[in-house]
C-alpha cells in the first residue's frame, strides 16, 4: 500500500495515478489527536489497517496535489553517516558507521515532493546526499537484529541535504527544508525486502548517484537494532540509510530527483534566494567532499 500525506496533512491512498483521500473517515475512528495523521494511523497498525479497506473518500489526481512529508512530524530523523563504501573512499573517511554511529537531523528539517530546498547560505558548499529511509511502525527498544524488521512500517526516497565544512553534522544537516521525503511511503509488505533495491539520483537531469541497497554495510536491519539500542524508537519515527558515491553540490535553480525502485521518484527545486554569509567558520574544516562533476 501506497500512503501519502497532502495538502498540509490530509492522508490518502496513492493508486497509480490517483489518491482516495481518507482524511475526514480516519479523522472519526483513529486516536491521538495533536499528531499527524500519519502517525495516527501507524501507530493504530494493524488493527487499522482492516478499517482503512473498508473506508471511502475523495477519488484526486496525485499531480493536482501538494504532497508534504510522508511523516510530517516524526519525534526524530536518524541518519547513517558512512554506510557505503564507495562513499567512505570519495570522502576520504577514515571510519565507517561501525566506528561513527547514527546522527540526528531536525524533524523540522522535513519537506515534501515538488517542495523547495532553501539553501541558507551564499557562500557555503550544499550537497545532496540520496538515501533509502524507512519509517518505524512500532515502539522499538534493544531490538534483534532477527526481530528488526519487524518494525519497520515502509519505506520512502529520502534526500539529505547538507552543508559541508566543519561544523557538526547536526546542524550542518538540519537546516529547514534540508530533508525532503517522499513522495510517500511504501508499506514494508508491499515494498518486500530491503536488501536489493537499485536508486539513483539526477540534477538535472544528469546522472550524479545510481547505487543499490545490497551495498549498504549497515543494512536496514542491522542500523534497526543498533539505533533502538541507543534510544527507543517511535512510530513514524524516520530512520536514512546513507548515501553512496557520487554526492555534489547543488545550487540555485537546480531541480534534484531520485528514483528509487519500488518506491517512485522524489523530486525538489533548489533556491539561494535570501542567502546570507554563513556566520559559522567551519567552511575550510571537515571531511572533504569530491569535486564538483564537469
Ligand atoms: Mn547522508
Amino acid at each position: 500500500m501506497r500512503l501519502a500525506t497532502h495538502s498540509g496533512g490530509r492522508l490518502g491512498v496513492v493508486d497509480g495515478e490517483h489518491l482516495t483521500d481518507l482524511t475526514d473517515a480516519l479523522e472519526a475512528v483513529l486516536p491521538g489527536r495533536g499528531l499527524s495523521l500519519m502517525r495516527r494511523l501507524i501507530t493504530s497498525w494493524p488493527a487499522a489497517v482492516g478499517t482503512l479497506r473498508s473506508l471511502q473518500g475523495p477519488r484526486r489526481t496525485v499531480g493536482e496535489l501538494t504532497l508534504d512529508a510522508p511523516v510530517p512530524d516524526p519525534t526524530k530523523i536518524i541518519a547513517a553517516p558512512i554506510n557505503y563504501r564507495d562513499h567512505q573512499a570519495e570522502m576520504n573517511q577514515d571510519f565507517q558507521v561501525d566506528g561513527l554511529g547514527v546522527f540526528l537531523k531536525a524533524p523540522t528539517s522535513a519537506l515534501g515532493h515538488a517542495g523547495t530546498v532553501r539553501l541558507p547560505y551564499h557562500d557555503r558548499r550544499f550537497d545532496h546526499e540520496a538515501e533509502l529511509a524507512l519509517v518505524i511502525g512500532r515502539s522499538a527498544q534493544h531490538v534483534p537484529v532477527a526481530d528488526a524488521l519487524s518494525h519497520v512500517f515502509g519505506y520512502t526516497a529520502l534526500l539529505d541535504i547538507t552543508m559541508r565544512g566543519g561544523e557538526d553534522r547536526s546542524t550542518r544537516k538540519s537546516f529547514d527544508t534540508f530533508t525532503p521525503m517522499g513522495p510517500w511511503l511504501v508499506t514494508a509488505d508491499e515494498f518486500g525486502a530491503p536488501t536489493d533495491v537499485p536508486f539513483e539520483l539526477t540534477v538535472n537531469g544528469r546522472t550524479r548517484q545510481r547505487a543499490n541497497t545490497r551495498d549498504l554495510i549497515w543494512g536496514v536491519a542491522e542500523l534497526v537494532a543498533y539505533t533502538s539500542s541507543v534510544m527507543t524508537l517511535l512510530p513514524g519515527d524516520v530512520i536514512s540509510t546513507g548515501t553512496p558515491a557520487g554526492v555534489g553540490p547543488i545550487t540555485e535553480g537546480d531541480l534534484v530527483e531520485v528514483t528509487i525502485a519500488g518506491i517512485g521518484r522524489l523530486a525538489v527545486s533548489v533556491s539561494a534566494e535570501g542567502a546570507v554569509a554563513s556566520p559559522t567558520r567551519g567552511a575550510h574544516r571537515g571531511p572533504v567532499p569530491p569535486p564538483p562533476p564537469a
